[in-house]
């Protein structure tokens, strides 16, 4: 873990500080204590997508850990002196334990500090935010969850996807591409691939190939179509859609950090992505060819 407060940009003029506690005074909202630590998601990477619970922590907080996912254009809202530790863990980056970073909340709060735990998307989303709120309960540590969006649905969002829609999939099912080990998590696939109509994988960029191919020996068409989704809600995000025969080679070609959607639901990105439209492409109307397929019969 590192921590370098000196090149952080803060808040200098209070002005946003003491803007959101006026907020979260005038909605009534609880304020980040002496001794708490707060468990926060950040979002998927739009500032913009933080709660004001998140927000208002971040202006409280004494010490902040911040995941490597997390924009860091949101601790600009940080009071100056604030200590700010990156305890992210990202594949193949240098990443801290997970038993040092629980440690450490522990000891900060115990200390009688205000401790943010920043996550990106939503800590109890594929985050460990369940094992580490385990550990602050524990240690008897008082703390509270502030759920984010996650990328599973807001990186959907932002490339004209919904999870749902009653045309195409009346359930999603959220997984992780690897498990703890770096490997194929140990599913049963051939249930997912009948009993899951849209699959969203975190950390599937590694094993896409092999996940399409296991669903398509289970039965998935390989036409059905599917979306990579990198840096989502970013200024650099890009939407690759392909099929799920194509996947294995779009993803390796995608940068991360990427969501990946398996369903015939990604057909609606062409009717929907609104992100596209305020860059001058024109929207599909129907873009599952329920109109024309009616006006054909
Ligand atoms: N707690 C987070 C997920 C952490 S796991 C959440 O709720 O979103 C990390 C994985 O999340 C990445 O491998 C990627 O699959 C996904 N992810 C997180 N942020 C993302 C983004 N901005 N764009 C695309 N995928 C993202």
């Amino acid at each position: 873990m590192n921590s370098d407060p000196l090149t952080l940009k803060t808040a200098q003029d209070r002005g946003s500080r003491a803007a959101l506690r006026q907020l979260t005074q005038m909605l009534d909202l609880p304020r980040l204590q002496p001794g708490w630590v707060w468990l926060a998601g950040a979002g998927p990477g739009d500032p913009g997508l933080a709660s004001l619970h998140t927000l208002s922590a971040i202006a409280e907080a004494d010490v902040i850990f911040v995941d490597a996912l997390v924009n860091e254009a949101l601790l600009g809202l940080a009071r100056p002196n604030v200590k700010i530790v990156r305890a992210g863990k990202r594949g193949g980056k240098p990443s801290s334990l997970q038993s040092e970073i629980s440690y450490q909340l522990v000891s900060y709060a115990r200390r009688g500090k205000r401790v943010l735990r920043l996550k990106g998307g939503d800590p109890f989303v594929f985050g460990r935010g369940g094992e580490e709120a385990q550990a602050l309960v524990r240690a008897s540590i008082p703390f509270r969850i502030v759920p984010g969006v996650t990328a599973g649905i807001g990186g959907l969002a932002y490339a004209g996807i919904p999870a749902t829609h009653r045309d195409t999939n009346q359930a999603v099912t959220f997984l992780t591409g690897q498990g703890a080990d770096g490997r194929i998590p140990d599913l049963d696939w051939a249930a997912i691939a009948k009993g899951s109509p849209t699959i969203v994988l975190y950390m599937g960029r590694k094993h896409a190939g092999e996940i399409a191919a296991r669903l398509v020996a289970a039965g998935r068409s390989l036409s059905e179509p599917a979306a990579i989704i990198s840096n989502a809600s970013l200024e650099n995000q890009s939407v690759r859609i392909c099929t799920l025969a194509e996947l294995g080679a779009a993803a390796a070609g995608a940068e991360t950090p990427a969501i990946i959607v398996i369903g015939e639901n990604v057909r609606l990105a062409k009717g929907l992505d609104w992100l596209g439209a305020l860059a001058g492409r024109t929207l599909d109307p129907d873009p599952l060819n329920r109109d024309r397929l009616r006006d054909a019969g």
